[in-house]
């Protein structure tokens, strides 16, 4: 399957052009058209074999013949031709935050910046100072952004993680030489960025496993390929490593390797006290004169002869120590069956890529009670919101909709901008007329952290307010969280009756495992919805439910695990 390639490949082309200072027209059609093979269900050779690629919407027969050059042959010779114009390198420079393409033609004409390291040799030499219309202010824009850029390749999102993980553990799941398998690190404990993938096996032939290993087309290169130890970069330059184990050791590694290192400095001063020793291998005891292994088969035997309960992953952080340590009692965490609905996607109404029926018809397939179609409003111009004359049309369709279902319900939302000063987009009569209120920050982000707590204060305040959506604002590797009181915000929401999102969109995660089990401490309640701008989207939740584990959440700290009849209730205020 090469959907993803010619995506990319189109893509590519279209940023480049837009570098070049192409007509929006055109560039916007190769972008187009990247995203419709991206999402395209079927395989784009076979598309191409069968001679129908200019039935797909938005490829004409100019593109149509691009791609079925690059297909048959390996090369696209328009996109050959333009990197000798516009060096590739440029498309990581536009990605850096606050650089679009006419800035990185700017730098590439004046300065003939060709790459990220180019720029940073630019900003460190002080070069940027003096073109036209690049102030101190922007200046400074781009050193931020080049720090964030520099974190976000060190370290992946948590849905990009998973994916790799996912993808090797199927495969090699599959050898008959590997017993048990599993990933291990930061993945395993739902941290919301994953630095490389740990993977344990369970086998007797140790040897046979890594073979098949760095030899899967994923491999790039090979970092080192041991006996019982490989590790590999794939084509997207995401480090793998394998570890393989025997039987006896398996549960031992796999809670060494879970980490985190503060857990692990944790356990061995636990079983000092009990004159045991922990290491990768087992739990053993030091005490006679022999050492002899207690445990180390699987993660539970540890813990139980640490006398310890089972500790969950993800709650193996630093930051719930103090809680482990004094009562040892283990909350049930929500898992996502406990899911009853999403109450936060978008519809073709506003930027969303599909209708209301799309995403109630998805919703049903995942056995959801409700969903919330949230629309943004009309002051957020590039997501296309919906205008009040609009709002009651939109209303009527639901409604239409609605009368189809017995056991399913689809609710009349809206993600609301909360505007510089506070205020939201809709006045008071509109709002009332909504099942929810979603109300969100998409600007105005480099305000104080005073101005910017008041806003989320303000909006909590609102009595038509439901939920503050990705409360923080990072965009992970583009953008950092903006500042603000979390505490005094925290206070609000609880006051009044405000649930705090969980968004489980990848590049957010926002909240975090790390702010969700402080607002829990405070006594905030969430909600944890996918944000989804088409139907797909919607299968992130699990990467919300994995957020509001590590952050120690049960299923009754969560909105959206109630029935569609609890969930009216507490949406009345
Ligand atoms: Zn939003
Ligand atoms: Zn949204």
């Amino acid at each position: 399957m090469k959907n993803k390639d010619v995506a990319d490949i189109l893509e590519r082309m279209g940023t480049l052009l837009e570098i070049k200072g192409e007509i929006v027209f055109k560039t916007r059609a190769y972008l187009k058209a990247a995203e419709t093979i991206k999402y395209l269900p079927e395989d784009i050779e076979t598309v191409r074999k069968e001679n129908r690629l200019t039935d797909i919407p938005g490829i004409g027969k100019a593109l149509a013949e691009k791609i079925a050059e690059y297909l048959d042959g390996g090369v696209m010779t328009a996109y050959q031709e333009l990197i000798k114009e516009i060096p590739e390198g440029l498309l990581e420079v536009v990605d850096i935050p606050s650089i679009g393409p006419k800035k990185a033609k700017l730098f590439f004409e004046h300065l003939n910046i060709a790459s990220v390291a180019d720029l940073r040799k630019a900003v460190e030499g002080e070069k940027l100072q003096g073109l036209a219309g690049i102030q101190e202010r922007t200046i400074a824009k781009i050193v931020r952004g080049l720090k964030i850029v520099q974190e976000g390749q060190a370290r992946m999102n948590l849905g990009v993680a998973t994916k790799v993980a996912e993808e090797f553990i199927s495969i090699l799941r599959k050898l008959p030489a590997v017993k048990e398998i599993a990933a291990a690190g930061s993945l395993r404990r739902g941290c919301e960025t994953v630095r490389d993938i740990d993977i344990l096996v369970d086998s007797t032939r140790p040897q046979e496993v890594m073979d098949v290993f760095v030899h899967l087309p994923q491999v790039k290169s090979i970092n080192a390929h041991g006996e019982t130890k490989s590790s590999i970069l794939t084509k997207d330059n995401v480090q793998v490593d394998l570890r393989v184990v025997d039987s006896n050791s398996f549960g031992a590694a796999l809670l060494y390797f879970t980490g985190s290192k503060d857990f692990n400095i944790k356990l061995r001063q636990i079983a000092i006290k009990k004159e045991m020793l922990v290491n990768e291998y087992g739990i053993f005891s030091v005490s006679a004169r022999q050492e002899k292994m207690l445990a180390g088969k699987t993660e539970r035997d540890c813990f139980a002869v640490l006398g310890l309960p089972f500790i969950p992953p993800e709650m193996r952080e630093e930051f719930g120590f103090g809680e482990l340590v004094v009562d040892q009692k283990i909350p049930t965490l929500i898992e996502l069956s406990d899911i009853q609905g999403d109450l936060h996607v978008h519809s073709t109404w506003s930027d969303g890529h599909d209708t209301i029926a799309q995403m109630a018809q998805k919703a049903r397939e995942l056995g959801y009670q409700y969903v919330a179609v949230s629309d943004h409003s009309p002051r957020l111009r590039v997501a296309g919101g919906v205008s009040p004359e609009d709002l009651k049309k939109k209303k009527k369709e639901i409604d239409t909709i609605n009368k189809k279902f017995e056991d399913f319900y689809v609710l009349f939302g809206t993600e609301v901008e909360i505007d510089t000063q506070g205020n939201l987009d809709y006045n008071n009569k509109i709002l009332s007329e909504f099942d929810i209120v979603i109300a969100a920050i998409h600007r105005g982000f480099d305000q104080s952290p005073q101005q910017l707590t008041k806003r989320l204060v303000k909006a909590c305040q609102n009595k038509y307010v439901h939920v503050i959506a990705h409360p923080t604002g990072i965009h992970i590797g583009k953008r950092e969280p903006y500042r603000f009181d979390f505490k005094e915000v925290c206070a609000a929401a609880i006051d009044h009756k405000v649930f705090l999102e969980i968004n489980a969109f990848p590049v957010r995660l926002d909240l975090n495992g790390a702010n969700v089990y402080r607002a829990r401490q405070y006594g905030v309640q969430f909600v944890i919805n996918t944000d989804a701008h088409r139907t797909d989207h919607m299968d992130f939740m699990r990467f919300g439910v994995t957020t509001a584990r590590h952050g120690w959440l049960t299923k009754k700290d969560v909105l959206n695990t109630a029935s569609y009849d609890e969930l009216m209730k507490s949406l009345k205020k």
